[in-house]
């Protein structure tokens, strides 16, 4: 039956009473009225129907969680070493080594060894290769884009200028004349010399001259709490550098996890050495030509062990003396540079009133003269201020003969 006849017999009884010409019109009226009504159910219908859509993909995805929440967790691994059968050495987590399969198909040529993977726990096959990490710890480690520091604000040392940019500026920025000559550059420099004497000031330098990103590393921090965490981090900061290169890594206060080994020792002796054994194999399995400069600094290169200074590792040693009184003036001139001097004061009578001062003491000279003339609400700095500020710093650093025996 047609709407239309449904409408009409709907409504109306026909053996009842014979249909006028009146009766045309209101049936006409209510055909128009139903074939509306007919539309808004079906506008309805595909409402109705896109719901149904959107509220089946939701259950889809609720199904999808919850089946994620109920899978078992993955054992996360490291791979030790690819095998030729289809099978790959990987140490868990939790310490053992295993031999395991992995899906060909899934992971094929990414797997190569140092690569982090996650195991099934049941059958400890790998099921997937996870993306490398860099610790937190690491990620918030000193890092500059490019320092502000140009050999120009370095004063007095230009033999370790010199030295520097042919072993570290060189091979950045010419590596192809090393190739010519088929040498191969100095893999770790290491600069030795009392505290305050510009060493990190002339790795931050030689670090803008060559536009590279600067990683500061303190020695002591590389240093523990549990086993094999200093080891980690060693190898992550080299990634790092690798990552954001060309770089520099500065490790600063090198004595810290390189003093000499010794037979006697205790668990946090060895964590301190496995940290250094750590740092040994980087600078092995380091490309001297590639563009990560490794540069580390002590104070006590007596102590460190003889491991690290053999040739192909920190092989090139660059001395920082105590400035002599030439070093002095200059170092003086670069930090009264920006200073408003009275024309009385004689900068080579300050040098020779400095002996046994570093360039870190000469500095702070400065600084406190500065100081003195501001308690004095004056706005330019006098041989008397200078006078002052020499008896307070020098005053309180007290004898340097013992620095003397070590660095010669
Ligand atoms: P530490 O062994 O304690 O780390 P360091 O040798 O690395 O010391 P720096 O941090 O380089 O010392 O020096 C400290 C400050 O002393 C520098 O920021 C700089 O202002 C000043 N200074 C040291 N040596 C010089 C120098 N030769 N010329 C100019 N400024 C210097």
């Amino acid at each position: 039956m047609s709407l239309r006849e449904h409408a009409m017999t709907d409504s109306t009884d026909f053996r009842k009473k014979p249909i006028s010409p009146d009766d045309y019109v209101t049936l006409a009226e209510r055909t128009i009225l139903l074939e509306q009504r007919v539309r808004e159910l079906e506008l309805e219908r595909e409402q109705i129907a896109a719901e149904r859509t959107r509220l089946e993909n939701e259950v889809r995805i609720l199904q999808a969680e919850l089946n994620k929440l109920r899978q078992p967790p993955l054992v996360s691994a490291t791979v030790i070493d690819v095998l030729d059968d289809g099978r790959v050495i990987v140490k868990s987590s939790t310490g053992p080594q295993f031999v395991v399969n992995y899906p060909e198909s899934i992971i094929g040529s990414k797997l190569e060894s140092g690569a982090k993977v996650a195991l099934n726990q049941r059958t400890l096959a790998v099921v997937d290769i996870l993306p490398i990490s860099i610790d937190p710890f690491v990620q918030a480690m000193n890092v500059e884009e490019s320092p502000d520091v140009t050999y120009g604000d370095i004063g007095g040392l230009e033999d370790q200028i010199a030295e520097i940019r042919e072993t570290v500026e060189l091979p950045l920025l010419h590596p192809e004349l090393f190739e010519k000559v088929g040498i191969e550059p100095p893999k770790g420099v290491l600069l030795c010399g009392p505290p305050g004497t510009g060493k990190t000031l002339l790795a931050r330098a030689v670090a803008h001259e060559t536009q590279a990103t600067f990683i500061r590393v303190i020695g002591s921090e590389l240093v523990q709490k549990f086993i094999g965490e200093g080891a980690r981090i060693v190898r992550e900061i080299f990634y790092m550098a690798r990552k954001r290169s060309p770089s520099i890594v500065f490790i600063d206060e090198l004595d810290a996890v390189a003093s000499r080994r010794l037979d006697i020792a205790t668990s946090g002796d060895r964590e301190v050495q496995r940290t250094l054994m750590q740092l040994l194999s980087m600078l092995d399995g380091f490309d001297p030509r590639g563009d990560v400069r490794i540069i580390a600094a002590t104070n006590r290169p007596d102590i460190l062990d003889s491991a690290l200074t053999r040739p192909g590792r920190f092989d090139r040693i660059i001395e920082f003396p105590y400035p002599d009184k030439e070093a002095r003036v200059a170092i003086l001139k670069i930090h009264m540079r920006n200073m408003n001097i009275h024309s009385d004061v004689d900068v080579s009578m300050l040098a020779a009133k400095t002996t046994g001062a570093s360039g870190a003491d000469l500095k702070a000279i400065c600084t406190e003269a500065g100081m003195f003339a501001i308690r004095e609400l004056r706005d330019i700095v006098d041989r008397e201020d200078f006078n002052k500020a020499i008896s307070k710093v020098l005053g309180s650093i007290g004898d340097r003969s013992d620095a003397t025996d070590i660095y010669g």
